[in-house]
């Protein structure tokens, strides 16, 4: 097996935390009611990342944070069959949003990890995402996606899903231009209608950040209306602040705007 093309087969679905109900924070469902899927491991590394958990777990990884925080692998990820995640989301909610989100959700969606090596990803594998959603949507539940767009969905799970909230990571989430930006899934989720893409602006960086947003949107041929700008930010303060910022710069853009709801209610409390 050589290292780059490194497949793990997954028997079950590495889990990071399942809550809920809470509210949607982000994006176009803002304030809805929903439940938490968050899949453990992700394949970016981005710095300013509120769920660093999902993934940092080496002093190599932690590095490439802003925390340098080492999380522990055994605390974080639990491995769960398909059956036992919809169990436990039966018990905590009747039928609502169902947001599977990370970490990369889409890590998963093949039933085991994928390299960057192996960008057709429309498998007809072993789906233990896209059965999990079958089973959820057959039981009243909406099916949503939060992933970065450096993977396609698998076949099964695309054809349960209602919304992708997709959000491209750019040059001052501190990931290479090659990791971040993959042609393929962006080219897919532009293409369709049950999608958001929500970039994440830093306050740092923010023209910078706005002038490749601007180039991301004319080379996928985003729609603006599909477009919202979020701010950076892991406190109320920040979030506000970074709120106010990007307001006219949206309306000028013909972007939406979204803030961050569980950063302005409960800060930096998990399971939010
Ligand atoms: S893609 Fe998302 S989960 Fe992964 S490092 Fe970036 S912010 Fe964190």
């Amino acid at each position: 097996m050589s290292g780059t093309h490194l497949r793990l087969d997954l028997p079950k679905l590495r889990i990071n935390e399942i809550f809920g109900p809470t509210l949607q924070g982000e994006g176009s469902f803002i304030g809805q009611r929903a439940l938490w899927v968050r899949l453990a491991i992700c394949n970016l590394r981005c710095g300013w990342c509120d769920t660093a958990y999902t993934w940092a777990f080496t002093e190599a990884t932690a590095k490439r944070h802003e925390d340098k925080i080492v999380y522990s692998r055994e605390a974080e990820i639990h491995e769960m069959t398909v059956m036992e995640v919809r169990t436990k989301l039966l018990e905590l909610a009747d039928p609502c949003i169902v947001v599977f989100s990370g970490g990369e959700p889409l890590l998963q969606t093949g039933g085991r990890l994928m390299t960057r090596d192996e960008p057709a990803l429309f498998t007809r594998a072993t789906d233990l995402l896209g059965e999990l959603a079958h089973t959820l949507e057959h039981a009243g539940y909406q099916i949503h996606i939060e992933t970065a767009g450096t993977k396609l969905p698998g076949f099964l799970l695309h054809g349960h899903v209602a919304h992708y909230v997709v959000s491209p990571k750019l040059h001052s989430s501190g990931n290479t231009t090659q990791t971040r930006r993959v042609d393929a899934p962006l080219q897919f989720f532009a293409g369709l209608q049950n999608v958001t893409f929500k970039f994440v602006i830093t306050k740092a960086q923010i023209e910078e950040d706005l002038e490749e947003v601007d180039l991301l949107t004319d080379r996928y041929e985003i729609p603006p209306g599909k477009v919202m700008l979020m701010p950076e930010g892991r406190t109320r303060r920040e979030v506000l602040a970074g709120t106010i910022r990007l307001g006219q710069r949206a309306i000028d853009r013909g972007f939406g705007l979204s803030t961050r709801l569980q950063t302005l209610i409960w800060e930096e409390e998990r399971k939010r």
